[in-house]
């Protein structure tokens, strides 16, 4: 089967459409994300064009913040201490990488939890952590609701995530756990992938390298979540999977239209629900 992130990350939209409307009905705020975008590098520029759309089509308001010459460090510090302390932002998005010189760690800790839309401020990684989520990643949440929605059952399952980084590979394992999967984590020093991956019966792949996964590592049957995204030097977009070896025997989201759109559903859906927060005072 198909896993069919795009139509998926449709519903969710509406679903985040629908409460923007209430909230708006209800409280006459609408949700205002902040995009923080320093540097020229493209890919982020196509991001955050994308997120702006997607935001749009919700009805959530985006104010660009779009320094393509650079910012300094106090600069950028100073713009989201302003952020944080705007009462008609709710959500902070801070797009990365940052260029070269900026200390990224220090800029995510800078902005205020309740604002970080992304989730990747260490409250709110430390919270997930914790068994009590408060803001969750967008990618990571994204391949769950994936999972959910086509009724992969995680409980007991054996789960093997490729990948440890922040933003996907640790919390994703993260909320692996927290549904009673038996969850591996593997990266650049495991020994024989493989062995892993033949035993999953939910396989997340974040590696960020084509063809990591081939169908002759993965179980008949499993389900398949490939968060990658690499450009060939054909120009040709794809995901860390080999998707058409994996295809004709487990479940696998397509690159592009998997995780993708997700991740962008997720931030609006946090977007929302910061909004809601601030605004109801919860
Ligand atoms: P990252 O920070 O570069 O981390 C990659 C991880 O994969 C590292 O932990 C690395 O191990 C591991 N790894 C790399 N090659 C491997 C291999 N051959 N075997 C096993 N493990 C390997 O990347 P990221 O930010 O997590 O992103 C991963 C991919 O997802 C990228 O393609 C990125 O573009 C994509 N992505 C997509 C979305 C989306 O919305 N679809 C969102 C975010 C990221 P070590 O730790 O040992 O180095």
């Amino acid at each position: 089967m198909i896993l069919e992130g795009r139509a998926v990350a449709q519903k969710i939209l509406g679903e985040v459409r629908a409460g923007v409307e209430r909230l708006r009905a209800e409280t006459g705020a609408t949700p205002k994300l902040a995009v923080v975008l320093v540097g020229d590098f493209a890919p982020s520029r196509v991001y955050v064009a994308n997120k702006k759309k997607a935001a749009d089509g919700v009805g959530i308001a985006s104010q660009d913040f779009i320094y393509p010459g650079g910012l300094d460090r106090g600069t950028l510090l100073a713009l989201l201490r302003r952020l944080n302390d705007d009462p008609g932002v709710h959500g902070i998005l801070l797009q990365l990488p940052l260029p070269k010189g900026l200390d990224e760690d220090e800029a995510i800790g800078a902005i205020t939890p309740a604002k970080d839309v992304d989730g990747f401020h260490p409250v709110n990684l430390g919270n997930l952590l914790a068994g009590t989520p408060t803001v969750v990643p967008c990618t990571p949440a994204g391949c769950m609701e994936i999972l959910d929605h086509y009724g992969a059952d995680l409980k007991g399952a054996e789960a093997v995530v490729i990948g440890r980084s922040r933003i996907v590979g640790k919390p994703l394992a993260q909320l692996l756990l927290a549904r009673h999967a038996t969850v591996t984590m593997c990266h650049t020093r495991t020994r024989d992938l493989a062995a892993h991956t033949r035993r999953a019966d939910v396989l997340c792949v974040a590696a960020g390298r084509p063809r990591v996964v081939t169908g002759d590592m993965v179980k008949p049957g499993a389900w398949v979540v490939d968060v990658g995204i690499n450009r060939l030097d054909t120009g040709k977009l794809v995901g860390d999977v080999d998707y058409d070896s994996v295809v004709t025997h487990a479940h696998v989201t397509p690159v592009p239209g998997g995780v993708g759109p997700m991740t962008i559903a997720m931030l609006l859906r946090n977007t929302l629900a910061a909004a809601e927060r601030q605004v109801r005072g919860r």
